[in-house]
C-alpha cells in the first residue's frame, strides 16, 4: 500500500500497546499512515525489527540507546541487529541533561552518542536524535563529524524544542528537523514550524507519550501523525494536501524507502 502519512518516531515496541498492538498497526495501515518504531535499549531495538518483520511493507524500525538509558552501550548487539533490512535508522541517541546529570553520566552519555555517529556512519544510515537541554554540546559534537566525513553524517532532531538560532545551526549541518503533537496545543512553537524550510520537515507522533489536540491526554498512536500534519499546514497557512505530499516525500527521501 502507498503511503499518505509517515509516523517517522513512534514506540509501538513500548508495552503500553502489549494489549492491542496488532489492532494499532492495522488503523494506521487502513489510513495509510507508515510506521518506524524507534528503540531506546537494546529489548526495544530488538522488539522494534521484530514487528517491521512482520509486515511486508509500511513498518520500519530505528534501532539504538536513548542518552538516558543506565544500559552499557552495546555496539556489537546493535551492528548485527542494524544488518537487517527493516532497520532504517540509529537511535534514538544523543544527549539529555535535563535531569542535570553528574560528570560522569555526562560522559557516558557522549561516548555512547558518539559510538552511534559512527556506527550510523558505518552504515550509511541516518541518525534520530533525541536532545534536551544540550544543544550546544551536542551540535559541537555533530560538526565534529560534519567535517570528517561530510554528507555520510545524516539525521533528524526528533521533537525539537529549541530556538529558531539553533534550527538554522541544525539546518546548516544538513539534518533535518520533526514535529510532534506538542504543536498541536503548545502555542511557542509556531515560529518554528513556520521557520523551518518544509522540504527540511518531517512529521512524528513520538507515541505513547504527546497526543495531539483532539485526543490530548489520551494514550498517543501513529494514526494520530495526520493531526500534526495538519496543523503544520495551518500554522503556516499552506494547503493540506501540499504539505501532506512534501512531508512525506521528504520521509520518503531521509530513510530511503521504496513506496
Ligand atoms: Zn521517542
Amino acid at each position: 500500500m502507498k503511503p499518505q502519512f509517515i509516523d517517522i518516531h513512534s514506540h509501538l515496541n513500548l508495552s503500553d500497546y502489549d494489549a492491542d498492538r496488532e489492532e494499532t498497526l492495522r488503523r494506521a495501515q487502513d489510513a495509510l499512515v507508515w510506521v518506524i518504531n524507534v528503540g531506546v535499549e537494546k529489548k526495544e531495538s530488538q522488539f522494534a525489527v521484530e514487528i517491521a518483520e512482520k509486515y511486508s511493507d509500511g513498518v520500519y524500525a530505528i534501532i539504538g540507546q536513548h542518552p538516558t538509558s543506565e544500559e552499557d552501550f552495546d555496539l556489537d548487539f546493535y551492528r548485527k541487529l542494524a544488518k537487517n533490512k527493516k532497520v532504517v535508522g540509529i537511535g534514538e541517541c544523543g544527549l539529555d541533561f535535563f535531569r542535570k546529570p553528574d560528570e560522569k553520566s555526562r560522559e557516558k552519555q557522549i561516548a555512547a552518542f558518539r559510538a552511534q555517529i559512527e556506527l550510523a556512519i558505518e552504515l550509511d544510515l541516518p541518525l534520530m536524535i533525541h536532545c534536551r537541554e544540550a544543544y550546544s554540546e551536542a551540535l559541537v559534537i555533530l560538526n565534529e563529524y560534519k567535517k570528517k566525513y561530510g554528507d555520510k553524517l545524516r539525521g533528524d532532531f526528533h521533537f525539537f524544542a529549541g530556538d529558531t538560532g539553533t534550527a538554522q545551526k541544525i539546518l546548516d549541518l544538513g539534518f533535518n528537523i520533526s514535529f510532534t503533537g506538542v504543536i498541536t496545543f503548545a502555542r511557542e512553537y509556531e515560529k518554528l514550524v513556520k521557520y523551518v524550510p518544509l522540504d527540511r520537515m518531517m512529521s512524528e507522533t513520538d507515541c505513547p507519550f504527546v497526543a495531539p489536540v483532539p485526543y490530548r491526554g489520551k494514550r498517543n498512536e501513529p494514526l494520530f501523525v495526520k493531526e500534526v500534519v495538519s496543523k503544520i499546514a495551518s500554522v503556516r497557512g499552506e494547503d493540506f494536501e501540499k504539505v501532506r505530499a512534501q512531508l512525506l516525500q521528504n520521509a520518503i527521501k531521509f530513510f530511503k524507502l521504496t513506496v
